[in-house]
């Protein structure tokens, strides 16, 4: 017997996004369900021999899923709610829960963030949310008093012994299903049934988990993962209970139980994992490096214990002999009970660097998807057995070597800036109170002044001028042409239409972070390195490699253009340095603050130029300022300290009179309120339109003395809003929010809306303003 190498899940997207063409096809009525199946099979099929021929020997099944894994645990375990249940089930009825009945009108909006069901549609689909602190989006289930649990969807099965049949004699392979576990699959649900509660579903909900292990059981699979990722969050005395109780029915089945936590520590559910009845733990060695030592010396020794030092979570390749020295006291004490394993599932990683032939070939050197990933996993296992590559541990250790003293990652000035850091003022040069006074006066702006979030549509001529100019069919000097006249068009459309503050419409933009990632040194892009985000959707996020600096100005002159053909005001628009950092690859060799802060220098460059340029309102995006929050509450106030101030870092050397603005997307704001308030932006702009201004309270009881735009008309769908909407939402917020401080604008950029209901919804928008203005 050896140390096992296992692994955790596989990216199913394939790699070229197969799945996500072929699903595409399939939704348009292009291809059948038969070549859907067909284009799916061969994903699994091939994950499976790249992890045999990779040296994985206990092979994870369920992770392949059509759409998502979490709807994979809905379908099979029966939680489909009525508006979808038919006689028999099939795949289709999978694809409605995600997705709606009805043609879904708009989920793919900007980038990276959630979307709320829409309940008011008969067949609306089920609302998405980021699993844990992931860009992956799971279907919430749904729970009514009149669910009952019961397997319904019997595709785990039927690809268990699909791959089942794949195990030749004599192979040193085996197949682990990976279930989602029942107490993270409740505490996820959202109860939508009042008569029940959560916690009283889950003997019923275990009687089911019962019957699928015993029929994977039967059907010869010996090991289950059981992925309980809710341990690494904080959980009270009841869900604690709840691991006891379900662990101890779980138990009772034939099968063994790799549970399975990943992206935190377990903080102090330690005792209460090291007692749960299971064959064995895998743990993140990595997200949960301050207890790992704690946990090896805690779990008991005739378990299994499964450790993850390969990072699932990111990009860079493993410093092997750092992760086998971390590892020796758990060699030491579970001879061949240790299992090495990624630190979690690869789907959160991209598949192949072997298919990147533009990168540099020094960042390369330093990077590991997930295919590479698994030969670490394999490195790792061997050296532990005895069987050490020297050579590949030797090569490891010179090139992490040569990256601490990389030219390409380490830059001197940049440093030398950030040393100063600490001296630079963080508060603007006069509080509020007075810049607002001094604004007023400079801009002289109506009350309830309108404006928009920073994108109009990007129109079917923007993105082939943009695809033109980058494969060269047009010339810089031809490109440049193309994005003013399209600014020019949206500066009339705006004038027009009688808006109070105009932006240039980021025609130039592909992506809010790509654009700017694109521009500052330190970053760097992949032609592949596609990343599920939820169902058929892929981003690919940028990787930030180096000391973030800014060349050049990025946005100046497309803004300094834009002032030129109005005399009304031009916002600037920038994407904030916690935006930028949370939706790319970050560097794992220095903390997240300290590149956010060299993020943040550059982008202050950016504003000091806008502003001697004449662009003397700024909005910087923090869409993603939320979703950076950690895992556990006690974490949160240290990354809000250093997230906000990276805002202040980025802004506070205006001058008094130049308005600063901020835009934060959808997000609960009750619990972060105090940090958004310090980031202290003269102007936030937020979604609100759908939830009723319920996101102002948390503003209200605050006392949030800045202004506020909440957002009167939701960008998401197509529908025109109407006057008396918007003057309605304005209202209500006015009832909140004292009139003098309210702006009237959408809930977010309208890049993925056409110009056929853009120009009517800002005219009725400007007319709700100007009702408005008459009423107050
Ligand atoms: N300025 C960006 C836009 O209008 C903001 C997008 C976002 O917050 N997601 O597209
Ligand atoms: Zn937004």
């Amino acid at each position: 017997m050896t140390i096992k190498t296992h692994n955790l899940g596989y990216p199913r997207i394939g790699d070229f996004r197969e799945l996500k063409f072929a699903l595409e096809a399939y939704w348009k009525g292009d291809k059948t369900q038969a070549e859907l199946d067909a284009v799916a099979a061969e994903i699994r099929y091939q994950n499976i021999q790249t992890q045999i021929a990779a040296g994985i020997e206990l092979i994870p099944l369920n992770d392949f899923a059509y759409y998502d894994q979490v709807l994979n645990m809905s379908t099979l375990l029966g939680v489909i709610p009525k508006r979808f249940r038919q006689e028999n089930y099939e795949l289709d009825v999978a694809f409605r829960m995600a997705r709606g009945r009805a043609p879904s009108d708009d989920q793919a909006c900007c980038a990276g963030h959630g979307h709320q069901a829409n309940p008011s549609k008969a067949g609306y689909a089920g609302a998405m949310k980021k699993w844990f602190d992931t860009n992956y989006h799971y279907i919430v289930p749904e729970l009514y008093d009149d669910t009952e649990f019961a397997i319904t969807d019997t595709r785990l099965f039927a690809e268990v012994a699909e791959a089942l049949a794949l195990k030749g004699d004599g192979q040193n392979i085996d197949f682990k299903p990976v279930l989602v576990g029942p107490v993270t699959y409740l505490y996820l649900a959202e109860n939508v049934g009042h008569a029940i509660p959560k916690l009283s579903r889950l003997p019923a909900l275990l009687k089911i988990y019962q019957q699928i292990l015993q029929k994977l059981a039967e059907q010869g699979i010996h090991w289950v993962q059981i992925d309980e990722p809710i341990l690494g969050l904080e959980l009270s005395a009841e869900w604690q209970q709840a691991f006891d109780f379900a662990y101890a029915e779980l138990s009772q089945t034939p099968v063994k139980i790799l549970l399975a936590s990943y992206f935190e520590t377990l903080g102090a559910h330690l005792d209460l994992v090291c007692n749960l009845p299971v064959a064995g733990l895998h743990y993140d060695g990595l997200r949960g490096e301050k207890q790992l030592n704690a946990l090896i010396a805690q779990y008991p020794a005739d378990k299994v214990l499964s450790l993850g030092l390969v990072d699932g979570r990111n990009i860079w390749k493993t410093d092997l002999n750092a992760a086998l020295a971390s590892l020796q006291a758990a060699k030491d004490k579970f001879a061949d009970h240790l299992w090495i394993a990624p630190s979690c599932s690869l789907l959160h990683v991209p598949l192949n660097l072997e298919v990147e032939d533009k990168l540099n070939p020094e960042l390369k050197s330093y990077l590991a998807f997930a295919k590479q990933k698994l030969a670490e996993v394999k490195l790792i296992a061997d050296a532990l057995n005895g069987q050490a590559d020297q050579a590949a541990l030797q090569a490891n250790a010179k090139l992490m070597a040569d990256k601490q003293q990389s030219e390409l990652i380490h830059n001197a000035q940049v440093q030398a800036r950030l040393a100063q850091l600490a001296n630079l003022p963080l508060d603007r040069a006069a509080p509020y109170s007075e810049r607002a006074r001094l604004q007023k006066a400079k801009f002289n702006l109506p009350l309830f002044p309108t404006t928009t979030i920073g994108s109009f549509p990007q129109t079917a001529e923007i993105r082939q001028a943009r695809r033109q100019f980058k494969n060269g069919t047009l010339t810089e000097a031809q490109y440049i042409a193309a994005m003013q006249a399209e600014i020019r068009d949206v500066c009339e459309r705006q004038e027009r239409i009688g808006i109070d503050v105009l932006v240039h419409g980021e025609p130039e933009r592909n992506d809010m972070v790509e654009y700017f990632g694109e521009q500052l040194d330190g970053y760097a892009f992949t032609q592949f390195g596609w990343v599920q985000s939820y169902g058929s959707r892929c981003v690919k996020p940028p990787i930030i490699f180096g000391d973030v600096s800014r060349p050049q100005a990025m946005t100046v002159s497309w803004s300094q253009y834009a002032q030129s053909q109005t005399d009304q005001i031009m916002k600037g628009m920038l994407t904030g340095a916690v935006t930028m950092l949370q939706w790319s690859f970050v560097r794992n060799d220095q903390p997240r603050e300290t590149t956010c802060n060299q993020i943040a220098l550059a982008l202050r460059d950016e504003v000091l130029d806008l502003e001697v340029a004449g662009i003397h309102m700024i909005q910087i995006d923090e869409a993603a300022l939320r979703e950076g929050l950690p895992l556990k509450k006690s974490d949160w106030a240290d990354y809000l300290r250093w997230a906000v101030n990276s805002f202040r870092v980025t802004t506070s050397g205006v001058q008094n009179d130049t308005q600063i603005h901020t835009h934060m997307c959808y997000s609960e704001f009750n619990d972060i309120i105090e940090a958004v308030a310090a980031m202290d932006a003269d102007v936030i702009t937020i979604e609100t339109s759908k939830s009723n201004m319920k996101l102002l309270d948390a503003f209200v009881d605050f006392a949030y003395p800045n202004e506020i735009g909440p957002g009167v008309y939701d960008i998401h769908s197509p529908n025109i809003p109407t006057v008396e909407q918007m003057v309605r939402l304005t209202e209500k917020a006015a009832q909140l929010i004292p009139a003098e401080r309210l702006w009237v604008n959408p809930d977010c950029g309208l890049k993925t809306r056409g110009w056929a209901e853009t120009e009517p919804a800002l005219a009725n928008m400007v007319k709700a303003a100007q009702q408005l203005r008459a009423q107050f």
